[in-house]
């Protein structure tokens, strides 16, 4: 690793008019050049801006450190019962939370399977929003290919067990944050702060992009700009959530496979409204929209929750080596809806 300055940030918007390049951005320009060296980056639990700056993909010439910023921690409920969780709010910090496992049951459960328990308790959920992805091409400073801003994809005809099933034309790179796919379930938006003081809200589902509309960068955050917390409506009372995934190794791995689901249910067991993401599948948390169709409406029983599992997979286009994905996504969506839709244990003492 190259030597760089270090700077802890006062507030979040001293930092936002720190930092002059997003880690995206930084990795485009090849390491070498004078201008790659001249990147200012944010750095917050530094997982993941570490391992890439100890692997030669990014040189920066200064760190501005938010980690021990308290205005970006911790998690609050509104009195509309929506919550704001801060940008350095940990994985682990998530996981435990009572109040959020009750009411956001998905985005605890996505939490707690991600990583390992030291990356949990280091690893914010800004950071792990904006990580970048696993592609190993990418990882690797030998290849420059398009993502890096060269010519040349090498996972369509190299090793692609891992890539993307939807959207994968150009770039098949999955979208590496796990609790991303339960965020999007549950309709989260991120709170940013810009360089000049303008705050703006954007839902998850605008502020990840797809390869065909940038292959650069896997969000729309702009330079300077700093995460300060991610936001979630209420749920109603009849709304239950689940997070499912299925990965080579129990933990300390990202997932081959996995949907978050929430169902509003009627009393009779009749789905007002379904949302259902399927994650490690496309270069962004994707939407199975032809499955909340096929549940709005319906009852969910074991035959629509299959159906629900099949019309997920409208669309997809595996690589090579990845069809495998296809039967994992359908099971793990069948079991994830009758999950959500099965009985809830009585609160104790009622
Ligand atoms: C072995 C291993 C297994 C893992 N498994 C999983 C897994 O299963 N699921 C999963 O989701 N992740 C997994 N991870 C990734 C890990 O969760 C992320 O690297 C971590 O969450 C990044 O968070 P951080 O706070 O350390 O971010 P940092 O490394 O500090 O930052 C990451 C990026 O975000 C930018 N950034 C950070 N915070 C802000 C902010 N508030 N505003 C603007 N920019 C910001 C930085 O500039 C940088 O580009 C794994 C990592 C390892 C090493
Ligand atoms: S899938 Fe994307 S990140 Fe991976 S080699 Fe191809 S262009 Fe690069």
């Amino acid at each position: 690793m190259e030597a760089f300055q270090w700077q802890p940030a006062p507030s979040p918007a001293a930092a936002a008019a720190l930092v002059n390049q997003t880690t995206a951005e930084a990795m485009l320009t090849l390491q070498d050049t004078p201008s790659a060296q001249q990147a200012v980056l944010v750095k917050a639990g530094g997982v993941d801006l570490l391992d890439l700056m100890k692997e030669g993909l990014v040189n920066p010439r200064r760190l501005v450190d938010i980690s021990r910023l308290a205005e970006l921690q911790g998690i609050a409920r509104e009195g509309d019962g929506s919550l704001r969780i801060g940008a350095l709010t940990t994985l682990a910090q998530i996981a435990a939370h009572p109040g959020l496992r009750q009411s956001h049951a998905a985005l605890a459960q996505a939490a707690a399977m991600a990583a390992s328990p030291q990356i949990r308790n280091r690893a914010t959920l800004g950071g792990n929003l904006l990580q970048r992805p696993r592609c190993w091409y990418l990882r690797s400073a030998a290849h420059h290919c398009l993502r890096k801003g060269g010519g040349h994809c090498f996972a369509f005809a190299g090793d692609n067990r891992y890539h993307a099933v939807f959207a994968n034309h150009g770039c098949a790179i999955v979208h590496p944050s796990t609790p991303a796919t339960a965020l999007l379930a549950l309709q989260g938006r991120v709170e940013l702060l810009h360089p000049q003081g303008r705050r703006r809200q954007v839902p998850l589902e605008d502020f990840f992009v797809l390869p065909e509309a940038d292959m650069h960068r896997e969000n729309i955050l702009a330079a300077g700009e700093i995460l300060t917390a991610v936001r979630l409506p209420p749920q109603s009372p009849a709304s239950r959530s689940v997070y499912f995934q299925v990965a080579e190794r129990e933990a300390f791995d990202w997932p081959l496979a996995a949907v978050a689901v929430v169902l509003d249910l009627d009393a009779a067991g009749l789905c007002r409204q379904a949302s259902i993401v399927l994650g490690a599948a496309a270069p962004a948390p994707w939407r199975a929209r032809q499955a909340e169709a096929l549940l709005t409406g319906a009852t969910v029983n074991e035959e629509t929750a299959m159906a629900a599992g099949e019309a997920a997979l409208a669309g997809a286009a595996p690589l090579a080596q990845n069809a495998y994905k296809l039967p994992m996504l359908a099971t793990l969506l069948r079991r994830a809806v009758l999950a959500a839709a099965a009985p809830q244990p009585r609160p104790q003492g009622s």
